[in-house]
């Protein structure tokens, strides 16, 4: 794999092949990319105009818009780090990013900037720099104004982002990003605690996109849909990243609503998508959807979370695609392993585990066990990753990069094992195990049972305290539409599935389960509440 030196380096080889080929493609507006390099440039040099310089940070928190792409575009272009946050944070969690990355530019929905970002960055000194994008206008559907109208008007203390865009000049003569520069500073989305940040290189970035591009083998031009948020690590690699290497079309929706989503699959036709196994669950359980839905689809494809196998036959059964699944971290810039097209990923016969996929080309995948010592095949260990996906380290953590990135080589904190033809197993997560009386429960095998019931929608197991056991097992599960199962039958069927230390002994219906931003589970979550 031979990447370019950065993704902006991608973006400015697609410019120069197709600059009238459709690069923004949002309900009905479309930006080429000509159009989308002049705007970018206009941003960029209007954060230049206001002292913002190389190695500077500015704060993306928009949802999947055009307005997304350019403000990414333009901060790289003005040669500094994008630090992508998502929306949906509130004062509390995004002033923690403010002050550890301090930050210098803000860029985000007026609502946002209404609702807590002024006050936020007000009492943060390095931020000098607010640029807003029309909220209203953003989610409006099928409005091409969107990308064409007047802005709302002038937020307090903020310039409205896309006038800066069509008003900011030439972009400022910086030089183009290295490979080992920063792009990103991405806060892991804390499933398990404190964020902190990883830096995701731009040849981080850019091998990943190309890698993707090569595997799939996808033609130039093709459309990507963006169903994975852009601000998370999958959305900005597997989706943007690796759309501007095929110097393809990006289809985008705002943000993730089932409905939505289908219509926008009839309208824009996309060859490729990634997201979680939960947003499949959702359009699979939406009262509208068919086959044709998905009859353009050259590959789709799940990251970033479990994928139960079950899911995968029965979205297969009803609507014809295979989903493709994919392992990857933050700290490896989204995959480190993938299944490749035109294979499908084995079960393994004793757990009922879906593989994961084939490590990548140059990446190598080790099982170890505490002291990093190499695992026969089949035993399982912690999955250990050196590659070049792998992040350098986290912003300004010696400690955490030296813990889980010792010698380069990212502990990755899942559970896994290896197949003698090469294929990963994800197991779990090492910090969810279940200790029910001294025997190891997974969480990943009971939900994969779970899965199989065909009322089940959404699974997730977790330990809860037991005076007896020290631990039991408790699963939380929602249903599909128009199905209702009394709780201990469901415990039943996994009874009858699985040892008895394994099957839970509670299982809670919920309408829905909570989820993070990119769609994964809140197991954590859910242990609180047990
Ligand atoms: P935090 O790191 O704070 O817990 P997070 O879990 O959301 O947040 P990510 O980097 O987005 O951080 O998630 C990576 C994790 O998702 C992996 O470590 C793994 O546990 C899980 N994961 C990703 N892909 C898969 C997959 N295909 N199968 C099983 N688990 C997966």
């Amino acid at each position: 794999v031979q990447p370019p030196p950065s993704p902006l380096h991608a973006f400015r080889t697609a410019v120069r092949r197709a600059p009238d080929r459709t690069a923004l493609a949002y309900f009905d507006g479309r930006l080429s990319y000509a159009e989308a390099d002049a705007l970018s440039d206009g941003l960029a040099g209007h954060l230049a105009a206001r002292g913002f310089g190389p190695g500077d940070r500015a704060v993306v928190m928009l949802q999947n818009t055009p307005h997304f792409v350019l403000a990414v575009l333009a901060v790289w272009k003005a040669g500094g780090v994008v630090v992508p946050v998502n929306p949906m944070y509130k004062a509390a969690e995004t002033r923690h990013i403010l002050d550890d990355a301090e930050v210098r530019a803000v860029l985000c929905a007026d609502r946002t900037w209404a609702d807590h970002l002024r006050a936020t960055t007000a009492a943060t000194p390095s931020v000098r720099i607010a640029l807003t994008a029309d909220e209203r206008g953003l989610q409006g559907r099928h409005d091409p104004r969107v990308l064409r109208g007047a802005p709302a008007g002038p937020q307090d203390g903020a310039d409205d982002l896309l006038t800066a865009a069509r008003t900011g000049g030439p972009a400022p003569a910086v030089p183009e990003p290295a490979a080992a520069d920063t792009a990103l500073i991405s806060y892991t989305s804390g499933t398990s605690g404190t964020p902190k940040g990883a830096i995701n290189t731009h040849g981080n970035i850019s091998y990943n996109a190309e890698r993707q591009r090569t595997g799939l083998g996808l033609p130039e031009g093709a459309t990507y849909f963006a169903l994975a948020p852009l601000f998370h690590i999958t959305g900005m690699v597997c989706e943007f990243a690796a759309c501007l290497a095929t110097v393809g079309t990006l289809a985008l929706a705002y943000r993730f609503e089932a409905g939505t989503v289908l219509d926008a699959f009839l309208e824009h036709r996309p060859a490729f998508t990634v997201g979680p196994s939960t947003a499949y669950m959702a359009l699979m359980a939406h009262p509208d959807v068919t086959p044709g839905h998905f009859a353009s689809f050259h590959c789709m494809s799940s990251g970033g979370a479990p994928l139960p196998p079950a899911l995968v036959e029965r979205f297969r059964a009803d609507f014809g695609p295979y989903v493709h699944n994919g392992y990857g971290l933050t700290e490896c810039t989204a995959p480190c392993a993938s299944v490749p097209p035109g294979r499908q990923a084995p079960v393994d016969e004793v757990s009922g585990t879906l593989a994961v996929g084939v490590p990548g080309p140059d990446t190598v995948v080790r099982i170890v066990d505490d002291a990093g010592r190499d695992l026969p095949f089949g035993e399982q260990g912690e999955i250990a990753v050196r590659g070049p996906q792998v992040v350098p380290g986290y912003w300004r953590r010696p400690d955490a990069t030296a813990e889980t990135l010792p010698d380069g080589e990212l502990r990755t904190g899942d559970i896994g094992f290896m197949d003698r033809d090469g294929w990963l197993y994800v197991v779990d997560r090492k910090k969810d195990m279940i200790n029910a009386a001294g025997f190891k429960v997974w969480p990943r095998e009971v939900e994969d049972v779970l899965y199989t019931h065909p009322a089940v929608r959404e699974a997730a197991v977790v330990g809860v305290p037991d005076p007896y056991r020290g631990e039991t097992v408790k699963a939380y599960v929602s249903l599909r539409p128009g199905a209702s199962p009394a709780p201990e039958e469901l415990a039943a069927y996994c009874r009858e599935r699985l040892a008895a230390y394994k099957y839970p002994r509670v299982v809670e219906v919920l309408p829905e389960l909570p989820k993070t931003a990119s769609g994964k589970i809140l197991r954590r979550e859910l242990r609180q509440r047990a």
